[in-house]
């Protein structure tokens, strides 16, 4: 069986806001091609198939004219079922619809996360270990989305009633939206929340029945940082590695809207406001369970119709040995820095024993 595929189309604005779906095109800029690899290590591996450009953009534009499956599978004819995330880029900037796009390839039972299961198509070419495939567009700024795509693997699927990735008259699909997460799914600091002109919190409703509120930081109803900013507490706790009294209670707006911007700071309005604690989450799903696995295996796979010379792939591979922390290279973090040390992802390619 086949899960439901995530897929947005990013938004570069919103009411004059700048915000970025499934990770943004700007931001840090380009990594500089870096050497590769040194020491006979395989950082990214160049997948060849005569359709391997048009699967990937219908995979990023959720056009449904490609099948990610088809790319996956010609892998593991040559590499071993031994990944639990593969990353596939273009060999050049695509510009496709959305930045970055996973799409589930397995699940355990998790109905702390409201995800049925288990389940694991085999289509992909794994018999299990694979949880999901992502295409990323961002090469090659190589700043995002893949710590926001991989997140997608955890959520957000609670329910609905939480009021997460919902403005009014607006969707942000299973994202934070207007809430005081911060994380790399979207939500803004709530520290910085303000009543419009500055006072703290509580702010009164205008005649409209509504609360204007400001922000002094950047926000994103999608997304934020690219690959720049840790996961957050509520993040990591719904991947199994933080504590429940770790998190705390979460701030949502309710029918929110971007005013936009004024005085550099950006503008929202409110019908109200309401908390979420984890214990809200637990009541209503379970409570998440500690992870039992912290140790990821992931692949980097540049995808082309005919073979890349191999400097073609020197920012994949840098971009691979950065997410598996074998090089420290800011502003984007390592998978590991990104969990604040409480999992890793190992991304070196071995061929097929
Ligand atoms: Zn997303």
């Amino acid at each position: 069986m086949r899960w439901p595929e995530l897929a947005f189309v990013a938004l570069t604005a919103l009411l004059g806001v700048t915000v970025a779906a499934c990770g943004p095109r700007r931001g840090a800029g380009a990594l500089p091609s870096g050497p590769g690899a040194a020491t006979g290590e395989v950082w990214a591996e160049n997948l060849v198939h005569p359709q391997a450009t048009t699967i990937l953009r219908a995979h990023l534009d959720s056009s449904g004219a490609g099948d990610v499956r088809v790319l996956t599978r010609a892998f593991y004819a040559t590499h071993a079922d031994e990944y639990d995330f593969l990353y596939l880029l273009p060999a050049t900037l695509l510009s496709a619809k959305a930045a970055g796009r996973l799409v589930n390839a397995s699940s355990e039972h998790r109905p702390w996360l409201n995800q049925p299961g288990p389940w694991h198509d085999a289509e992909f070419g794994s018999k299990g270990r694979l949880k999901a495939v992502i295409g990323l567009d961002a090469f090659p700024l190589a700043n995002g989305p893949a710590l926001h795509e991989t997140f997608h693997h955890w959520g957000v699927f609670v329910d609905a009633k939480f009021g997460f990735g919902v403005g009014k008259g607006t969707m942000f699909g299973p994202h934070w939206g207007f809430a005081s997460v911060y994380g790399q799914l979207g939500g803004f600091q709530r520290a910085s929340l303000a009543c419009q002109g500055g006072a703290p919190l509580p702010c009164a409703a205008g005649a409209d029945g509504r609360v204007a509120f400001e922000l002094g930081t950047s926000f994103g109803p999608f997304a934020n940082g690219g690959d720049s900013i840790p996961y957050a507490p509520l993040e990591l706790y719904l991947m199994g590695l933080a504590d429940a009294t770790e998190v705390p209670s979460t701030l949502v707006l309710d029918d929110a809207t971007l005013d936009g911007i004024a005085n550099d700071r950006i503008r929202l309005s409110a019908s109200g406001t309401h908390e979420v604690t984890v214990a809200d989450l637990a009541a209503r799903h379970g409570a998440v369970p500690k992870a039992t696995q912290t140790e990821f295996r992931a692949a980097f796979v540049v995808v082309s119709e005919e073979p890349l010379p191999r400097e073609k792939l020197a920012i994949a591979e840098r971009w691979a040995r950065r997410l598996g922390g074998a090089i420290d290279d800011p502003p984007g973090l390592s998978f590991e820095k990104a969990t604040g040390g409480r999992a890793r992802m190992s991304l070196r390619v071995s061929p097929k024993p």
